[in-house]
């Protein structure tokens, strides 16, 4: 179970594998469980054993956090461990200005409140994103426009913000998702060329980089979450990095009730703002946690690229693409494609149930956003109906199709960054599984019952 697998001889077994070489043969002797049966047809578990626990806590996090505690400083405006944590968080992504608040929504809502997004705007998002992207253009009242995805990397499919583009359009939000570089070079070209601020939704991506440049600090400004299940985690958080002094300025302002930092805290400098404050416990866990950040990235990002090496070698499955201009990625998620053809048509959700009996966890990610009713309920809102039109709002809902994402949210399979905090051993056994579910992909497609799956 623990013996290491030499590389070569386990890529040429898998590639046998796949070729339908009979099982058994001296290169199998590599692969304990490849001719066992599906652990969901009873045999044993390709994973028997755990993957790393999420959260990692330690002495010097809980030290800290007694001694916020006995500070009585609780809040940023008594305290410094807020500022602490930017001037960290600054250093590690090379940002000039870092902003703690209290989450990733409130760092994106933060960024729109500096820009003055507001009712009759357009912001340009990616449709394969997390909710909150989507979310805080809402809570402004200015109408999002999906753009589709590429379906080889996940990201937004740049190539397409441009037809997104319209005379109200006042931000593109291009989204990283999964903590892998969108194409920015295509991004910020398109967004230079008709002048529109791109604010990067850099919350999956934490030290992600672009032609060596960290994510999050291309765009005027760039936000982050540190939401429990993010690779840099307090709970709850976020951060905004910007490289523009006036920006980052009225940043701080916004999530300070419009009051500045100075003595004269009593004057207002815009005509918005709302408490989105980061306390003194999220600042000083997340500059403990931070020692981590690091390390735990160089572990996610060699233990995901062997894997890759690993899926790439069986068809049907097909890892996440990276752009050229990636240099690094996040790994929030490891996320690949399924293609059932390959697997005697087994419907996703059953190659999913085979997975995780198999000891390894996955999930197959989001669905279309756009076709949510959460989303197409907006067309009904009283408060849309009234600013834009009921023309405007059905021809809204008629033009949020994406059909490469309604294929990508088909196909695609996700596991969790914490799973890539294990070992080679935790990631040859994720291949193992997948190679045995391959060679009985015929018996599982048979002894499912799919539509019960699907449902629950
Ligand atoms: C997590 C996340 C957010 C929101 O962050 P919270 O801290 O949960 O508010 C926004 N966008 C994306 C892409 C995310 O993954």
């Amino acid at each position: 179970m623990n013996c290491h697998l030499d590389r070569r001889k386990f890529l040429s077994a898998m590639t046998l594998a796949s070729a339908g070489v009979t099982l058994g043969g001296p290169a199998f002797a590599y692969l304990p469980s490849e001719n066992k049966k599906p652990a969901l047809l009873g045999g044993p578990k390709a994973h028997p054993g755990q993957f790393p626990s999420w959260p990692v806590a330690g002495r010097s996090d809980e030290q800290g956090l007694v001694d916020v505690l006995r500070s009585k400083k609780w809040g940023r405006l008594s305290g410094n461990s807020v500022a602490t944590f930017e001037n960290k968080f600054k250093e590690l992504t090379g940002a000039k200005h870092c902003l703690g608040v209290s989450s990733g929504t409130n760092a994106l809502y933060t960024s729109l409140g500096v820009l003055d997004i507001g009712p009759g705007d357009e912001v340009i998002i990616p449709v394969y994103t997390f909710i909150a992207t989507y979310n805080v253009v809402v809570l402004n009242y200015a109408l999002p426009r999906f753009v589709d995805t590429d379906l080889e990397s996940f990201q937004i499919d740049a190539t397409k913000i441009e037809q997104a583009i319209s005379r109200n359009t006042r931000l593109i939000m291009p989204v990283h998702i999964g903590g892998s570089p969108a194409d920015m070079d295509t991004v910020m070209e398109i967004a230079g060329r008709h002048d529109i601020p791109v604010i990067e939704d850099a919350c999956q991506a934490h030290l992600a980089e672009w032609k060596g440049q960290k994510v999050g600090t291309i765009g005027m400004a760039g936000a982050f979450s540190f939401q429990s299940s993010k690779n840099l985690n307090s709970g709850e958080g976020g951060a905004v990095l910007s490289n523009d002094d006036a920006f980052a300025r009225n940043a701080f302002n916004f999530q300070n009730q419009s009051r500045g930092t100075d003595s004269d805290s009593s004057t207002y400098r815009s005509t918005r703002g709302s408490n989105l404050r980061m306390t003194e416990f999220q600042g000083n866990l997340l500059t403990t946690q931070m020692d981590m950040l690091s390390s735990q990235a160089r572990t996610r990002s060699l233990n995901a690229t062997y894997l890759t090496e690993l899926l790439r070698e069986i068809p049907g499955i097909y890892p996440a693409k990276m752009y050229p201009g990636v240099t690094e990625s996040a790994y929030h998620l490891y996320m690949f494609r399924y293609d059932k053809r390959e697997f005697a048509d087994m419907p996703r959700s059953r190659f999913l149930q085979a997975l995780a009996a198999e000891g390894v966890p996955c999930s197959g990610g989001y669905r279309s956003m756009n076709k949510e009713d959460y989303v197409q309920r907006l067309a009904k809102n009283r408060h849309y109906l009234k600013l834009y039109g009921e023309k405007a709002m059905q021809e809204w809902v008629e033009t949020t199709s994406c059909p490469q994402n309604d294929l990508l949210c088909e196909q695609a399979v996700w596991f969790t960054q914490s799973m890539l905090l294990g070992t080679k051993n935790d990631m040859e056994q994720i291949a193992q599984a997948l190679v045995k579910i391959r060679n009985h992909a015929g018996e599982l497609a048979k002894s499912g019952s799919p539509e019960k799956g699907d449902k629950k």
